[in-house]
């Protein structure tokens, strides 16, 4: 059974398809995580190699378009710090 039809179905990192029913651990690379900056390498990909052509997106793991947000990891709150000291 096929549970993923992209080529790159992970949200968080940019394991394959078919190394995605590989147990992580197991794989012969781990798989690059998909941040701010890798999201940005990869629309400029994108738009300088493949000239926005959409017919070529998967190339580019799909990132066609700017990030919404572009905030520094190390300044986002995390919510769970957040309910803990609720309970202190
Ligand atoms: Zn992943």
């Amino acid at each position: 059974m096929v549970l993923f039809s992209g080529k790159h179905p992970c949200l968080w990192c940019q394991v394959t398809k078919d190394e995605i029913y590989v147990d992580p651990r197991a794989r012969d690379s781990p798989s690059l995580s998909r941040d701010l900056d890798t999201l940005k390498a990869n629309l400029k990909i994108f738009t300088d190699i493949y000239h926005s052509d959409t017919k070529q997106q998967s190339k580019a793991m799909n990132v066609v378009d700017e990030v919404f947000f572009d905030i520094p990891i190390d300044q986002v709150i995390k919510q769970r710090l957040l309910v803990y000291d609720l309970f202190i």
